[in-house]
């Protein structure tokens, strides 16, 4: 017998990811999940065997401030919170039915084939939502944000200005 969830009226979505920084790309996938869903879960992982750059109150900190200049028409709930466990556990307690993944062209897929089949089988009343990078953002990735700054590029294509001068400031 498949397992039956309890009934949420809301459908609510988390958005995993290291966010190491938040790049445009982010934002777009942000932006387009919004209105599909009633709510919003941007779910931080803490990801410390990837080394992040920035701390994950600090990567919190900055999507806090990035999300207050993202356009919400329906005042959708957005909320920005860390998580060190299973991602299906996370999703559980925030009672989330979808994940959302963003998938640029190639590179991703295999991986994200490979999470979404893991997650299904230990959580097959979840379902991983996938949105296509769009067009000027398919080539982002917080990475090569992260080598660009440490050599001195320009950081404008890549993301916000505010999350720019926060990058710069780890290398000085
Ligand atoms: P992870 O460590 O899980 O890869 P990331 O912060 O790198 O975390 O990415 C989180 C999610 O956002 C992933 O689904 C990733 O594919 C997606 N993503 C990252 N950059 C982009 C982009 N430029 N366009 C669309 N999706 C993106």
């Amino acid at each position: 017998m498949p397992l039956k969830m309890p009934h949420n009226p809301l459908l609510i979505g988390v958005y995993p990811g290291t966010f190491d920084p938040v790049t445009f790309g982010h934002m777009d996938i942000i932006s387009r999940a919004l209105p599909l869903l009633d709510k919003l879960v941007i779910g931080v992982a803490e990801n410390a065997g990837k080394g992040p750059l920035f701390s994950l109150e600090e990567r919190i900190e900055i999507l806090k401030t990035e999300i207050k200049s993202l356009p919400n028409p329906e005042e959708k709930e957005i909320s920005i919170l860390g998580f060190n466990n299973l991602l299906v556990q996370f999703a559980e307690t925030q009672k989330a039915r979808v994940l959302v993944r963003g998938l640029r062209p190639v590179s991703d897929f295999e991986y994200e084939f490979q999470m979404a089949g893991t997650n299904r089988k230990l959580a097959p009343h979840i379902e991983t939502l996938f949105l296509m990078a769009s067009e000027p953002y398919q080539l982002i990735a917080s990475r090569f944000v992260k080598d660009v700054a440490r050599l001195g590029g320009e950081l404008s294509s890549f993301v916000s200005p505010e999350v720019g001068i926060r990058v710069r400031e780890k290398y000085n």
